[in-house]
């Protein structure tokens, strides 16, 4: 029998749930996805997945979760670990750690997905090495974590990086924006709901000479810039399903350069904006670590 200890990892999104099972971040030893439905169902399959893991590989010393948000994060607060108020059916003050650590009797480790993502990309991908880094996700939503010295940020609540209010695109001045609570924050102009609401489909389907292109890279820059200014970071680690446009990346990275007035000590462009190191996996590596930290 293997000494190292038995960690469960669970990426909760708002469309799926990825479990998995490992001993370290290389080997993952089980994993799967199931959909996100109500919160009752979809803990029941996760409790399922992790007690048959548990049959064949044995007690889990602890498990983490990189959870979809807003969620409570302040361990004194009594709804540490759940899901606060979400616009998603069913799932406001849904207790999500809790569940977890009472079925397996083992510390829990709680924080958003972005949070995780920037903490295993600190760890074991492209953030490593760095003080201070961000990881931010343009997909269906727009969502940023930031770690300072090994410490993802909490505060009041958490950071919502994907509702900064950016300056408007002189070609996209008609356009009102999708997000229900500031209509053109950063996430209800650029993120890929946002995109296909204006344009009927996603940006990489979109012709790399529309303007689509130049108008989206020019809203997630002021991001990169903003950062700069507020947390002088040595990685912006950016993933996502938008992110993965061919071009955009290098299309942010101009922006930035050219938006920054080249001010904040920044010496490539490009290994300060990077793209993820551990791809899709960022997210359930994140949990990974995060039920490491509880088990320390
Ligand atoms: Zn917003």
């Amino acid at each position: 029998m293997s000494a190292s200890p038995l960690y469960g990892c669970i990426e909760a999104g708002g469309t799926k749930f990825v479990l998995g099972v490992a001993r370290d971040h290389e080997t993952l030893l089980r994993t799967t996805r199931i959909p996100t439905t109500r919160p009752a169902e979809t803990l029941d399959a996760a409790l399922a997945f992790f007690n048959d893991a548990s049959t064949e590989f044995g007690s889990f010393a602890a498990i983490g979760i990189a959870s979809f948000g807003p969620v409570s994060l302040d361990r004194n607060a009594p709804d540490w670990g759940h899901i606060t108020t979400t616009p998603k059916p069913g799932w406001s003050g849904t207790d999500l750690a809790g569940a977890i650590g009472r079925a397996f009797d083992c510390p829990v480790g709680f924080d958003t997905d972005v949070n995780a993502a920037i903490l295993a990309e600190s760890l074991w991908g492209a953030a490593r090495g760095s003080d201070i880094a961000v990881y931010i996700t343009v997909g269906t939503g727009i969502g940023g974590g930031a770690l300072i010295a090994g410490c993802p940020i909490h505060g009041l609540r958490h950071p919502e990086m994907g509702h900064m209010l950016p300056r408007r695109h002189p070609e996209d001045l008609a356009f009102a924006g999708i997000c229900p609570f500031h209509g053109d924050c950063l996430e209800g102009l650029a993120s890929g709901a946002a995109i296909r609401a204006r344009w009927g489909c996603s940006l990489s389907e979109l012709a790399s000479d529309h303007p689509a292109h130049a108008i989206i890279a020019y809203y997630l820059a002021q991001l990169a810039v903003a950062l700069q200014a507020l947390l002088s970071p040595q990685r912006i680690v950016v993933g996502g399903g938008v992110m993965a446009t061919p071009g955009l990346i290098d299309c942010v990275r101009a922006e930035a350069v050219r938006l920054s007035g080249d001010y904040f000590g920044c010496r490539d462009i490009a290994t300060l904006i990077v793209p993820t190191g551990l791809g899709d996996r960022s997210g359930l590596l994140g949990a990974l670590a995060l039920a490491q930290k509880a088990l320390r």
